[in-house]
């Protein structure tokens, strides 16, 4: 708990359409309580304040919700592309219109400051705003015959119903870049939220509802037990897809659960983002981009630098001017202003986080600023910079998912890139350097789904964003989103 606010309060907030604040789930079209009235308490990861209670449901609603989806999805597909793109058109509009209070929510139920928030919101709604006008180019394809009496036809068609599973770091945009391709591919979509972060689910779900999303085409499950819904989602015929993000362990199980099904899969899993400084890099725009890569959301991003190399001649002045910088963030409620970085989700987390600064100090290496609790109390951390780290080290080999910045320095382009590359790992990684050849040659070389060079900044909804090697399987965002919701059908016509 956090030593300034007790932990009995309860977190009254001010927002302008208090109807976004639901504590009923939303089945196959109806506002629900759980059988029994069984709930979890959704509270701020600030003071641990209580925020609201949602249903805690199991898999007999998991099951209702796959029905309804299954019954409505035949219907949604039959609408022209233009009328689904209108009605995603509506849900993208009323998001940005009530962007204010998503933030509020997602805020006070993750701890993220409130810019972030916003600026989650905003941008992942543009997957919405994206996929509404890729609905209307699903194009298929019309391909010369085997011989002069036939023609090949190829259809793109929905999968069917899709289930979505996703993580508390970012609890909005996790899932409009899921729901979005799939409502626009002529899919449906029961969605398991993570049970910290039910409360911005829940919101997009009232949006959805007045956009005009027909009832059953979306479905939002709250539950404090997720493995029965993943039981269900991974076992019910009815499911054809599973789209997860989440850890790479969790990950591993749906695969190995859908298996049987030999259902289709998207995952979104872990990374251990490599962040590579060479020695003709701007020094300042390397410290700048490190800065919002490791430190946004408090470290806990998919796509965060996990890994810091830095070039042997620039790393002091390098690791000077990130300490000087991580020194000055401010830590508090995300609703404070001016406040930069807010709490972990969890104690699981600072003990991570703690287990790791104490394995590389045992392991030699130093600590320029941070490595400790924060004053705040609570589950904040101080952010904090370690140089003299080696590969050796967990803060090498795993994710740390916290504000850790560990930085080992190189010699030469082909020790950076046997090292960045020496991980199960393949997500992001980031590079800052001038030489044209070497920009080429570094970007081609590193084993990862998305390659940030001289940025730090890769996701938006025109991008392909997704992972290689124990990352994950297909794309969101770009014409390929839209990919994994739909099939191919070939239609061989003779006789011509
Ligand atoms: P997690 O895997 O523990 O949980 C993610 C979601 O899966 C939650 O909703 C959780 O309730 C659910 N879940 C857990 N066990 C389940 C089961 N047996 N059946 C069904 N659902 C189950 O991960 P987390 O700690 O919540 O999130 C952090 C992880 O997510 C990190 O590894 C991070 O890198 C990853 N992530 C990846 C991306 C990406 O785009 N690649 C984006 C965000 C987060």
């Amino acid at each position: 708990m956090n030593v300034h606010a007790k932990p009995a309060d309860r977190r009254i907030l001010d927002l302008k359409d208090p109807s976004l604040l639901v504590s009923q789930a939303y089945v196959a079209g109806e506002w629900v309580d759980a059988d029994g009235g069984k709930t979890i308490a959704v509270t701020d990861p600030f003071d641990g304040a209580l925020i609201a209670h949602v249903p805690d449901l199991g898999a007999d609603a998991a099951r209702r919700a796959i029905d309804k989806a299954h019954e409505v999805q035949k219907g949604w597909a039959k609408r022209t592309a233009k009328e689904r793109s209108q009605i995603l058109r509506r849900w993208y509009d009323l998001i940005v219109a009530h962007a204010d209070d998503l933030a509020l929510i997602l805020t006070t139920e993750q701890g993220k400051p409130l810019a972030e928030a916003k600026a989650e919101v905003i941008s992942n709604a543009a997957y919405i705003e994206w996929f509404a006008e890729e609905a209307k180019r699903i194009d298929g394809d019309v391909i010369p015959g085997a011989n002069p009496s036939q023609r090949i036809v190829v259809l793109k068609q929905p999968v069917g119903v899709c289930a979505a599973i996703t993580p508390w770091n970012f609890p909005n945009g996790m899932i409009t870049r899921k729901v979005g391709p799939a409502l626009a591919a002529g899919c449906t979509m029961v969605l398991k939220p993570a049970a910290q972060t039910p409360l911005s689910a829940l919101a997009l779900a009232v949006l959805a509802e007045r956009a005009g999303i027909p009832k059953g085409a979306f479905s939002v499950i709250t539950t404090d037990d997720a493995k029965p819904i993943g039981e269900e989602f991974c076992h019910n015929p009815k499911v054809a897809k599973i789209t997860f993000t989440g850890s790479t362990n969790v990950g591993r199980w749906l695969m190995r659960e859908a298996g049987d099904s030999i259902k289709r899969l998207s995952l979104e899993l872990g990374g251990n983002a490599p962040f590579i400084v060479f020695d003709d890099a701007d020094l300042d725009a390397a410290v700048e981009g490190a800065m919002l890569s490791k430190f946004r959301n408090a470290g806990q991003t998919c796509v965060c630098a996990n890994r810091i190399y830095v070039q042997e001649s620039v790393a002091p002045a390098f690791a000077e001017k990130l300490a000087a910088k991580a020194r000055n963030l401010k830590l508090g409620r995300g609703t404070d202003a001016g406040v930069t970085m807010g709490p972990l989700i969890d104690a699981r987390a600072v003990a991570k986080m703690e287990d790791h600064v104490a394995d590389a100090l045992a392991k030699g290496g130093r600590l320029l600023v941070g490595g400790k609790r924060s004053e705040l109390g609570g589950t904040f951390f101080e952010p904090t910079v370690m140089t003299g780290i080696t590969q050796e080290m967990k803060v090498t080999k795993e994710e740390t998912f916290a504000p850790l910045a560990p930085i080992i320095t190189f010699r030469d382009e082909a020790d950076v890139i046997a090292m960045a590359n020496d991980s199960e790992y393949g997500l992001a990684s980031y590079f800052y350097a001038r030489d044209m050849a070497r920009v080429w040659r570094v970007a081609e070389a590193l084993e990862s789904g998305m390659v940030g060079v001289n940025t730090p900044a890769l996701a938006n909804e025109m991008a392909p964003f997704g992972g290689v090697k124990q990352s994950g399987l297909g794309r969101e965002g770009s014409k390929y989103g839209i990919e994994g919701f739909l099939e191919i059908k070939y239609i061989c016509l003779a006789g011509m």
